[in-house]
């Protein structure tokens, strides 16, 4: 395996690599198929996709021609997809399920995701919203019983959805995938989740697709020349060095190969450095207005 990744233990008993391929805006046959041959290649053993991604039947796909390369099997493999926000509600939740399923071509998925605590179409601030995702939980918490989602998650959750959550769920989410890096810190929410046996997962650790005052950002970039390491490794191993999972996204190869070698430590002063910067910036959508 690959240096530097390391499972984390998950409140299901099983376990997850701390390490994830983000697959967001990565469609098209031929290229999901190198891409994919590429991260498997460097070490990576899970992805992480959605609905509204629009690539998870080339995703099973891929993986199904590929696995047999490496000598893997889908057990080999930690498989992580998310409701769409227009499928929330107690008739829709499990056939949006069992549609990824169906689309990736396997009979269990190892983590599926509330995308957001929103519903589509739905005002921000309706009481709906709450109504709609309470029923949404309870659907995926069935599929959880039954063994076809062997674990059951959300994202973009604050602390006030998960509370809300705490106050009827039989299941606890085992995972809260958020935005999460120096410019966007969310330190109360780690805190939070980490109270509660909630494994956080960081996505758009290197900024997102759309900009690059993360990977340019004068401390990140000071402390990865002393190392002799890339912005990208740094950013992520300031997430791993807490405990928090990643899941960068790359279509190149060498990055590829480059964001799972995070065997390296950040030194304490190092870490102070990254978490004292005083720039705040959301990259992705906001929940915090969601109901
Ligand atoms: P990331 O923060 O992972 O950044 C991706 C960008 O960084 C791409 O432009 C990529 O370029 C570039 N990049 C990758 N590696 C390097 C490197 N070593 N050095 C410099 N630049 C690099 O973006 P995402 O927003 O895609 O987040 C990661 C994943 O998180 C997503 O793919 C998705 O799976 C998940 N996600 C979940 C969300 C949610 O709401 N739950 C929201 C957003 C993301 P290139 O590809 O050209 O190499």
């Amino acid at each position: 395996m690959a240096s530097g990744l390391t499972n984390v233990s998950l409140n299901t008993g099983r376990v997850m690599p701390i390490i994830g391929f983000g697959t967001f805006q990565i469609v098209g046959k031929g290229l999901i198929y190198r891409v994919i041959d590429a991260a498997l290649a460097s070490g990576y053993r899970s992805f992480d996709t959605a609905a509204v991604y629009g690539n998870e039947e080339d995703i099973g796909q891929a993986l199904k021609e590929l696995l047999p390369k490496y000598g893997l099997t889908r057990d080999d493999i930690f498989l992580t997809s998310k409701l769409a926000p227009n499928d929330h509600g107690k008739n829709s939740a499990e056939r949006a399920a069992r549609k990824s399923l169906s689309h990736l071509g396997v009979t269990y998925l190892d983590m599926y995701l509330v995308h957001w605590p929103g519903v589509a179409g739905i005002p921000m601030e309706s009481s709906h919203n709450l109504k709609l995702r309470t029923e949404t939980w309870n659907a995926l918490s069935e599929l959880y019983e039954k063994g076809i989602l062997r674990g059951i998650g959300v994202s973009n959750y604050t602390v006030k959805h998960l509370e809300e959550l705490f106050a009827h769920c039989k299941i606890k989410p085992a995972v809260n995938q958020v935005e999460f890096h120096p410019h966007f810190q969310q330190k109360e929410l780690l805190k939070f989740c980490t109270t509660h046996g909630i494994h956080l997962q960081a996505y758009s650790s290197l900024g997102g697709s759309y900009n690059h005052s993360l990977v340019d950002d004068p401390v990140v970039t000071s402390i990865a020349r002393k190392l002799g390491k890339g912005s990208a490794q740094v950013l992520l191993r300031w997430a791993v060095q807490q405990g928090v999972g990643v899941i960068p996204k790359s279509v190149t190869p060498n990055r590829i190969a480059e964001n799972i070698k995070l065997n390296f430590s950040l030194s304490e002063e190092d870490m102070t450095a990254l978490g004292s910067i005083k720039k705040v910036e959301k990259y992705a959508w906001n929940p915090a207005r969601v109901a």
